[in-house]
């Protein structure tokens, strides 16, 4: 047996863990789960364990439903706050589903990221990401309808007076250090309630799946501490939303391939290229980086969000942001790509955005001149005539550009593609038919 797997078995007997758990995602970013007793787990290494995909949103039909959940070891961790006595009782791992005949499900996210990979890795390179996580502490979730009350009355970078979200912090970044995922910073962001929390970079596989381990952490962390945790794109009409900025890097080896200490940015070729193919194709994209009727609340104009694919260097109006580069630090170079929300399903996410940057690349796309401009402020004449294309204002647009999009056919693949779009289109079209409070005040005395 291999050493990573003598490992977890090891460990499980060493802490005495009563439950593994099996993860793995939906199409729609929901995190699935299965556990089995450590007495199971060498077998489900060997054959993998059994479910009905059809139960899971987008995996099988009901005709073809039978799948296996593989647990991958590199990625056993025991989850800390799960505790009885003082004593850990319970740890995860993250699965590959395959079909009963053993091929890889094309239904599971995280074959359509490593398809996406394998692509980057044939160029010669590996993918590198930072997410940067906000997200909001609320008193509770209401289910009816109402508002909901934040958590706390903070602004950007407050240390609030109140406990609850300093607080909150260091224990869920404990919790996440004790798993694994290093955090880089952390702080208050700008609307009452909302929280920002940036993981340290790693390549996209194993972020994503920290993406998924982080959700569920944040929000088991925020009911120990009597709030609950919110990822909603928009929660507030008047307050910003919550976005899951996106840093990306290619490294060829030891070496980020997108440096280049002669260009005025420190962008190589390769680097301007990606970033090419990043804004030519971001309409195309936005359904999955933006999957919610809700996420298109979030950008709109002059709300700290992108609205307009142009790229800056301090600008924060742009899709896309090339940082600041540090002297000295060839190896942090990358794009900051600002449309992504914080409850897309990030497997899908990483995947469309690398194979639009990778397209740039085998296409030799020419970047544009970068938008110093704040372009909140610009007319909608003023943007046409710089050129720059919007983003779509809605679910239902974000759809039609995906429909036609090859780059996002190919990159999910044809099943993933196909209950994407049907399962959207129904959420569209359930939204659409309902009359709103705000039509009833505005048309009732018509
Ligand atoms: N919350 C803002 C958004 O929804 C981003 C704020 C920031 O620049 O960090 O896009
Ligand atoms: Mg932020
Ligand atoms: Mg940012």
């Amino acid at each position: 047996m291999d050493r990573q797997r003598q490992f977890v078995l090891r460990t499980l007997e060493e802490r005495d863990i009563r439950f593994v758990r099996l993860w793995f995602t939906d199409v729609l970013g929901y995190l699935k789960s299965v556990a089995v007793a450590p007495a199971e787990l060498e077998g489900a290494f060997n054959e993998g364990i059994g479910f009905d995909g059809s139960a899971v949103e987008g995996y099988a039909r009901v005709f073809e439903s039978d799948m296996v959940a593989k647990p991958d070891p590199s990625t056993f961790q025991v989850l800390p706050w799960e505790t009885d006595n003082g004593r850990v009782y319970s740890a995860r791992m993250f699965c590959d589903i395959s079909m009963p005949d053993g091929s890889p499900s094309w239904a599971d996210p995280r074959h359509v990221l490593r398809r996406v990979m394998a692509d980057a890795a044939a160029m010669g390179f590996s993918c590198y990401v930072h997410p940067e996580i906000e997200f909001f502490l609320l008193k509770d979730l209401p289910q009816d309808g109402t508002a909901p009350i934040p958590a706390d009355n903070g602004g950007f970078f407050d240390q609030a007076s109140h406990d609850t979200a300093p607080h909150f912090r260091r224990r869920a970044i404990e919790s996440l250090e004790a798993m694994g995922i290093s955090v880089e910073f952390s702080h208050h962001e700008g609307a009452p309630g909302q929280q920002e929390i940036d993981l340290r970079y790693a390549d996209a596989m194993t972020m994503a799946d920290n993406i998924m381990s982080f959700r569920y952490v944040i929000k088991e962390v925020a009911m120990t501490q009597g709030v609950r945790a919110s990822f909603m794109p928009k929660p507030f009409p008047k307050q910003p939303g919550s976005a899951m900025h996106t840093h990306f890097s290619l490294f060829e080896g030891e070496t980020n391939a997108f440096y280049d200490a002669d260009d005025p940015y420190q962008m190589s070729t390769t680097g301007k290229q990606f970033l090419a193919g990043v804004l030519k194709h971001a309409p195309e994209l936005t359904a999955v980086t933006c999957q919610w009727v809700n996420s298109y609340k979030r950008l709109v104009l002059g709300g700290e969000a992108p609205t307009t694919v142009c790229w800056g260097q301090a600008n924060r109006s742009a899709l896309v942001r090339v940082p600041n580069y540090s002297p000295g630090k060839s190896a942090s170079q990358r794009i900051e790509v600002r449309s992504p929300d914080s409850s897309c399903n990030p497997y899908l996410m990483f995947a469309v955005i690398i194979a639009a940057g990778l397209k740039g690349i085998k296409e030799g796309y020419e970047l544009a001149a970068p938008a110093e401009d704040d372009v909140w402020s610009l007319t909608d004449a003023e943007r046409r005539a710089m050129g720059y294309a919007d983003l779509p204002n809605s679910l239902g647009h974000a759809l039609e550009l995906m429909e036609r999009s090859e780059l996002v056919a190919e990159t999910l693949g044809e099943h993933v593609f196909d209950f994407f779009l049907r399962n959207k289109k129904a959420e569209w079209e359930a939204y659409r038919r309902q009359v709103t409070p705000f039509e009833l005040k505005r048309y009732l005395s018509l």
